[in-house]
């Protein structure tokens, strides 16, 4: 079976503990997809370029890639170290660079990070469409944003590192000192959910009766929110990830937010109460994959 329109994309939602591969037709419809376990390089980019090459033997050969990958990564294309992770502790992921897997393939590529491409799926077929600037942030294992104009990622000299900006920290009122190794209370430090679970012992959703800690990590999220009002001014705001799912923490954000800004930004986008500015995620788990698609479009037109 061959289906060529445009070619074929291969993409890649590369995670700390899963590959998520399909080959998808530029419409976006999926025609093989595989999940391989995240190893070191060695062990799973064969696996990745198996399951690829398979693939192009059943549907045709791939026309570009698009990889939406963990981090830290390079991803601007202007530089030699182009898809290569660059500080992660990750076993024998350091130094390991997306060219040795796709090389091979003689197609292009582009190599953004996971959240951007989450941000991106969410944007084409999620709670971002129709939203000329978005931010989509996901709070699980750890935190992070990603902010698009015109479908597009934006970055500086590196991708953002959002999840790493210092909230507003009462120590009497919590008087946790935060899990981030290089910061301590720094939003991942204090809100992803390793930090929740080393101060009480659980989940989030397993806290949601309790307002107090609602609130209390409600408005540390609230004050990223807020920096990204003042710093992007985005048509639209999603919180999506483990954390984001306890029941009524995205209430909490709204009305934290809204006090935070005061009322100082007055945009018809910023309805009362932020129900449709801060939104959670319409996709899922599949907005990475989606997004990773996309990418692979952006390489093509490239
Ligand atoms: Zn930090």
């Amino acid at each position: 079976m061959q289906s060529q329109q445009g070619g074929l994309i291969g993409a890649i939602e590369a995670g700390g503990t899963k590959f998520i591969c399909a080959l998808a037709q530029v419409d976006g419809t999926i025609l093989a997809r595989a999940r391989i376990d995240t190893r070191t390089p060695t062990e799973c980019f064969p696996e990745v370029t198996a399951f690829f090459r398979a693939a192009e033997v059943d549907h045709g050969p791939i026309a570009a890639f698009g990889v939406a990958s963990f981090g830290p990564i390079d991803i601007d294309p202007a530089s030699p170290a182009y898809g290569t992770f660059t500080t992660t502790p990750k076993p024998g992921w350091q130094g390991a660079r997306f060219h040795d897997l796709l090389d091979p393939f003689d197609t292009p590529f582009v190599v953004d990070t996971d959240v951007n491409g989450a941000a991106l799926g969410e944007w084409l077929q999620g709670a971002g469409q129709g939203a000329r600037s978005l931010a989509y942030t996901t709070i699980g294992t750890g935190v992070g944003t990603g902010v698009l104009r015109d479908g597009r990622s934006l970055m500086g000299f590196s991708h953002y590192e959002m999840g790493h900006i210092h909230p507003a920290h009462d120590r009497a009122r919590d008087p946790f000192d935060g899990v981030c190794p290089y910061h301590g209370n720094c939003l991942e430090g204090l809100a992803a959910g390793p930090a929740i679970l080393k101060r009480w012992g659980t989940s989030l959703d397993h806290l949601a009766d309790d307002t107090d800690k609602l609130d209390l990590i409600g408005g540390y999220i609230a004050d990223l929110a807020a920096n990204l009002v003042l710093m992007h001014m985005p048509d639209r705001l999603i919180f999506g990830g483990g954390v984001s799912k306890a029941p009524g923490l995205i209430d909490v954000v709204r009305r934290r937010t809204a006090a935070r800004l005061n009322g100082y930004v007055s945009h018809p986008l910023l309805d009362a109460g932020l129900e449709n500015y801060i939104v959670t995620p319409g996709l899922g788990d599949d907005a990475g994959i989606v997004g990773a698609i996309e990418l692979g479009r952006q390489a093509l037109s490239r």
